[in-house]
């Protein structure tokens, strides 16, 4: 007689099984759409459901990555059907083929910058990094296996703030990392983090992926709430003036540079990398840099309003200058970034216009 497992994997063939942590937030929620339309039998993990779409995971479990002890069952694999709550025999388990950590404790200049969350930012996230870390080596042990694809979601906050001091000509490239100096708390957790991975990718064989994010932003990205990034707070900002235009308030003086990277084309970005044999660290990002003037007046134009801008000179703004260098992207995976900035700023201006109530949408 089958089993449940083997009945529920005989009605779907999944290609192989995912675990996404953080699938409720930004790039976890994509990533989770991305892999079940590849096939993937997708768990996700999260403090919250996504915002502003229904999750396609085909389990998605609520609860505290903080927690070792739900980490160690939400890394066990009992078979491509919804099973977390159920009372399970370890031999019957396996490990996934992949697991994707997005979950932090993170968000835009304005909680990352102002130093008002540091300890629960580096609290939190190391917390899950080491918990993840441990649970999958102590499951690994005990299945008698490494053969998850461990990808960590890295950040660019990472680099040196000595390397960008000149908004003209920051030096991001992979190697320029030490001396390490990063001017946040999230950019010093992170690198540890990282040096976390390596070291169990050394000492206990784990096939670790890691890829420093350069600004991502798009649709269902957090637009309001205190936790959005630049572009997602100027395309709100704008999208409430009235129809003539008027005054937004910009953080610093506006002539600080970044790169932004549409989501779409990070989340094929990371796919790349984790179907790759490359570990990284490595770039994921455009290399499409502008200050931040020259943003509102890109989505200016789109909003087609007249956009003065007040400087915040005491606002919390980050390095004077960041872009991508993909240089090592290019080489080890043949991937580069394609959409314009513009044609990105459209997409996602579209698309906070829609959440806006009706009598704010002018
Ligand atoms: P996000 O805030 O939208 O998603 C992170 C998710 O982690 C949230 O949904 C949050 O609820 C969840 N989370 C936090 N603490 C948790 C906990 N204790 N247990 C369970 N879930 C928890 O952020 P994002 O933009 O999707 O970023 C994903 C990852 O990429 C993060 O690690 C972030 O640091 C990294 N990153 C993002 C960017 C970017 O521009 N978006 C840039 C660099 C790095």
């Amino acid at each position: 007689m089958s089993t449940t497992t083997e009945l529920c994997s005989q009605r779907h063939s999944y290609k192989k099984s995912a675990l996404v942590l953080g699938a409720g937030g930004f790039i976890g929620s994509h990533m989770v759409k991305r892999l079940v339309a590849e096939g993937y039998w997708v768990r996700g993990i999260d403090l919250k459901y996504p915002e502003f779409s229904p999750s396609e995971a085909h389990e998605f479990l609520i609860g505290d990555l903080r927690d070792v002890s739900f980490v160690r069952r939400c890394i066990r694999y009992y078979g491509p059907f919804p099973n977390f709550h159920f009372v399970h025999d370890d031999q019957f388990g396996n490990v996934f083929d992949e697991i994707y950590q997005f979950a932090a404790d993170m968000g835009g200049a304005g909680f990352v910058f102002t130093g008002n969350h540091d300890a629960s930012i580096m609290h939190n996230s190391a917390l899950i990094n080491l918990h993840v870390l441990d649970s999958v080596h102590q499951w690994n042990q005990e299945k008698q296996k490494n053969q998850t694809i461990l990808f960590y979601s890295s950040s660019a906050c990472m680099y040196p703030e000595h390397n960008q001091l000149d908004p003209e000509n920051p030096d991001c490239r992979e190697d320029s990392a030490y001396p390490a100096n990063p001017d946040s708390e999230y950019g010093w957790e992170k690198l540890f983090s990282e040096r976390l991975y390596f070291a169990y990718a050394r000492n206990y064989d784990i096939p670790v992926r890691i890829a420093r994010y350069h600004n991502i932003y798009g649709p269902q990205g957090t637009w309001c709430g205190g936790r959005e990034k630049a572009p997602a707070a100027i395309c709100r900002k704008i999208a409430m003036l009235p129809k003539e235009g008027g005054t937004i308030e910009i953080w610093g003086d506006g002539k600080q540079t970044r790169s932004f990277l549409f989501i779409d084309e990070c989340i094929e970005a990371t796919r790349r990398l984790v179907q790759s044999s490359f570990q990284g660290p490595i770039n994921i990002g455009s290399e499409e840099m502008v200050s931040i003037r020259d943003l509102v007046n890109k989505i200016a134009s789109i909003a087609r309003k007249k956009v003065q801008m007040k400087y915040i000179i005491q606002g919390p703004v980050g390095v004077r200058g960041r872009n991508s260098n993909n240089d090592l992207i290019r080489k080890q995976l043949g991937w580069d970034y394609s959409l314009t900035l513009q044609q990105g700023l459209e997409r996602t201006y579209s698309w906070i216009c829609q959440q806006l109530p009706p009598s704010s949408t002018l």
